[in-house]
């Protein structure tokens, strides 16, 4: 594995709106564990892969902070299918540091997507995954 760059703003692969993961292979599996690791190494809660230079939908997302394993969630091609209630909490991206905004976001949600095995998968997030979901998905819109 390795640590990547992580782009900052005003980047244009940050701009851009990134691609469908057409198939899941082996050069997938291999971004995903580095962006994982990308993210360890710079102690964020999520990662988007635009950030890191390829404009793909996948995202990677820990919010247990490197502490448990079984938290890391990795989303290609996702969706956020369903959303209701409003929070607003402070918020850092890896892409624009030093800053950090107040923003306003659903509650709760809803997301389809697929795992590395090309297995479809639904997560129900809720207070920092919610947020974290959020954000890391609209690094995909540009
Ligand atoms: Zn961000």
């Amino acid at each position: 594995m390795s640590i990547l760059e992580i782009l900052q703003f005003p980047d244009p692969v940050l701009r851009a709106r990134a691609a469908d993961v057409e198939k899941i292979d082996d050069r997938i599996r291999k971004l995903a564990a580095d962006m994982i690791e990308t993210m360890h190494h710079a102690e964020g809660v999520g990662l988007a892969a635009p950030q890191v230079g390829e404009s793909i939908r996948m995202v990677v997302i820990d919010t247990s902070a490197g502490e448990n394993p079984d938290e890391i969630l990795i989303l290609i091609n996702p969706v956020i299918v369903q959303s209701d209630g409003e929070a607003s909490c402070e918020e850092g991206c890896l892409s624009v540091p030093e800053l950090r905004e107040r923003v306003t976001r659903a509650e709760r949600v809803k997301v389809q997507g697929y795992d590395l095995a090309g297995r479809a998968v639904e997560v129900v997030g809720e207070e920092l995954l919610a947020i974290a979901i959020q954000h890391e998905l609209d690094h995909l819109e540009g």
